[in-house]
């Protein structure tokens, strides 16, 4: 018996499928963006306490009335507008979740989502289990920025919605307001939806700053401000994550995710909390310490002359492996796994157009680790054709 048509296109995620292929030769993974280092002190030590106190059994479906709380106190700070945990939220199982939700909340089968393209693979599926159909804006390397003549063709075929990744993942941009108010411009006249994934928020690196899409003017009524607390807190495996937007919208979003998944784990909500009432110092160490590690990662590439991209946020960097002579970056990123050591993705995965001379990197890992990597890396030149 067939299976469903919009499963048929399917392959698994090539991200996660690197973190297998790295794990089956012991390489150094620096594929699927995740951290190696603890989550703040705080918030382990409150996980400690929430396994003997509870809560262990269902919190309310949208999220815990305490972790909305704090989430919203912490969110109106940064967004400068305040929202309202009681209609403005809901806690979603990452943020993956948080788009697929969005997606289905926003869209009906047939209408037409623009994605910047390179863009983060899980989008690609969203559209595809929501039964819409993606129109791919390039960002073009290597400054990956649009023309928006081009978007503004994407837009004359009448899109429901635009998903934004900002800080970008793979490209490292940050996007100017400049540019966001461009997409901004075209969201208001052909009256169109923006789904941001701003996981990445608080990681940035100067002078690059961060604008919310939401905070624009005009914007609050049709964005639909997607992301987690994974990067920022390092406990990408607690999958919490959330949507902010207008109450009318979010009403629906909260019906999506009760049939999705009912909730997010309540003891993680709870033991959570003390990380969203952490002051500004917080974000400033954790921006200064990514500040490091791109830092110390660029050094060390520049060092073995492997030409790259500098990301503005986020911690990602592509490299070009153009000189290698592979036909398939992920054959490369096969044998930089194999004979190397080293995981990475293929930068396929990312690209509508064809692309197959990038491979992205992270760097989000101990100096120890980051180190250990750019030491097998020394060898890259023993897969050259
Ligand atoms: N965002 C991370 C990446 O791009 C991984 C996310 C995931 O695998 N859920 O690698």
């Amino acid at each position: 018996m067939l299976l469903s048509r919009r499963t048929e296109q399917f392959t698994d995620s090539v991200i996660r499928r690197m973190t297998r292929i790295s794990n089956q030769y012991g390489a150094v993974n620096l594929s699927q963006g995740f951290p190696d280092f603890d989550p703040p002190q705080a918030i382990m030590d409150r996980l400690a306490e929430v396994a003997h106190r509870g809560p262990h059994q269902y919190a309310i479906t949208w999220g815990a009335p305490n972790f909305l709380e704090a989430l919203a106190r912490k969110q109106s700070r940064f967004m400068g507008r305040p929202i309202d945990s009681s209609t403005e939220i809901v806690a979603t199982c990452g943020s993956t979740e948080a788009m697929m939700c969005a997606m289905l909340t926003v869209t009906n089968p047939g209408d037409k989502v623009i994605v910047f393209s390179p863009f983060y693979e899980n989008y690609g599926a969203d559209t595809i289990l929501s039964g819409a159909e993606p129109i791919y804006v390039p960002l073009n390397p290597p400054t990956f920025t649009f023309d928006p003549e081009v978007l503004e063709d994407a837009f004359r075929l009448h899109p429901k919605a635009l998903v934004l990744c900002n800080p970008s993942n793979p490209c490292g941009r940050v996007f100017t307001r400049a540019e966001l108010q461009i997409i901004a411009d075209l969201a208001k006249k052909y009256d169109t939806y923006v789904i941001t994934d701003e996981v990445y928020e608080h990681i940035l690196y100067a002078p690059h700053q961060h604008t919310y899409f939401a905070t624009l003017p005009g914007m609050w009524e049709r964005t639909i401000s997607c992301s987690s607390l994974s990067k920022t807190y390092s406990i990408t495996g607690w999958r919490l994550g959330y949507i902010i937007a207008p109450a009318p919208i979010i009403d629906r979003a909260r019906k999506v995710h009760d049939f999705l998944t009912v909730g997010c784990a309540a003891p993680l909500m709870e033991a959570v909390i003390p990380a969203l009432e952490f002051g500004q110092d917080y974000y400033d160490d954790l921006a200064a310490k990514y500040a490091h590690k791109r830092e110390l990662f660029l050094k060390g590439l520049d060092d073995l002359k492997i030409a790259h991209t500098v990301p503005e946020g986020a911690y990602y960097i592509m490299l070009d492996i153009g000189e290698f002579g592979y036909e398939s970056d992920l054959t490369f990123c096969e044998d930089l796994a194999a004979k190397v050591g080293v995981g990475a993705v293929p930068g396929s995965s990312f690209f509508r157009e064809d692309v197959n001379h990038l491979i992205r990197l992270h760097f989000a890992k101990n100096d120890e680790t980051l180190c250990a990597a750019l030491n097998k890396l020394e060898n890259i030149k023993v897969l050259k054709k």
